[in-house]
């Protein structure tokens, strides 16, 4: 009995294990998701949910969720895009066979404490040799506990305009581009053919076919869904691969129009 059990737990975590980390490669780079887990979540923080729209995309009243960090490895840097809440992101780091110190740099979609809450623990910046890099709007609109956090880097922060309409050059091969909304200066970036997207969606499995329902944690939804509806666009013209914050394991996929103002996400394999 005991053997059964010890074999159980050790598949359980093996199969965790697996949900964490998985790696996608573009032209250039590697992606590695870093997740910090999976779970289900309930429609209560849903704006503009109708009936109809429930009934046909989350007929059970729930949607699956997760919370995300990716490590880009390209041109022999380490560069994380957001730092999770920062529970898992040293094990599933550790995981891919890099130390904290070998983050050469970290790009912020924005300030949530699901994306900065692994920047500083135990009264120290976690990951001493990054050159941190925030949106000049973001930076704006920061809080106090996120000063705080910020603080820990602002010997090594970088301030910058992200592009307007296209992706402007930010650090090494990765580029940069306005996606307010969800924050103030929420962020997205690009390396190759993929877009890291931060918390351009939430709930996948009903904001996929209808884009236009907002999350109660977006700053100001309705420019939030306006830039949801850009960028979805944006994507698909220029048939980008999309890894996102909060999008269910893999973290990474591809787009496609239904046809009728929604998408078909298929995530990688
Ligand atoms: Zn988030």
């Amino acid at each position: 009995m005991k053997i059964i059990i010890t074999i159980a737990i050790l598949f359980v975590s093996l199969v965790l294990q697996a949900q964490n980390t998985f790696t996608y490669k573009t032209k250039n780079a590697e992606i590695i998701l870093l997740s910090e887990g999976q779970r289900v979540n309930n429609l209560n923080n849903l704006i503009g949910a109708t009936e109809e729209i429930i009934a046909s995309a989350a007929p059970d009243k729930t949607y699956p969720g997760a919370t995300n960090a990716f490590l880009i490895k390209t041109e022999g840097k380490n560069i994380l895009a957001d730092t999770g809440v920062g529970r898992e992101l040293f094990k599933n780091l550790e995981h891919s066979g890099v130390t904290p110190e070998q983050i050469d740099a970290i790009i912020l979609t924005h300030l949530h404490g699901d994306h900065i809450g692994g920047l500083v623990a135990s009264d120290k910046a976690m990951f001493p040799n990054a050159k941190l890099y925030l949106s000049n709007e973001e930076y704006k609109s920061a809080g106090e506990s996120a000063k705080k956090i910020l603080s820990y880097y602002s010997h090594n922060m970088t301030l910058f305009e992200p592009g307007d309409d296209k992706p402007a050059k930010l650090y090494g091969n990765i580029k940069s581009m306005k996606s307010y909304g969800h924050t103030p200066g929420h962020t997205v970036f690009f390396i190759d053919d993929l877009i890291i997207w931060g918390d351009l969606t939430h709930a996948m499995a009903i904001q996929m076919p209808y884009p236009k329902v907002a999350i109660t944690y977006d700053t100001n939804p309705e420019e939030a869904v306006k830039t949801r509806l850009k960028l979805l666009e944006y994507i698909v013209s220029k048939n980008l691969t999309a890894a996102g914050m909060h999008i269910p394991y893999p973290g990474i996929g591809t787009l496609k129009a239904d046809g009728k103002g929604g998408y078909v996400f298929t995530p990688v394999k």
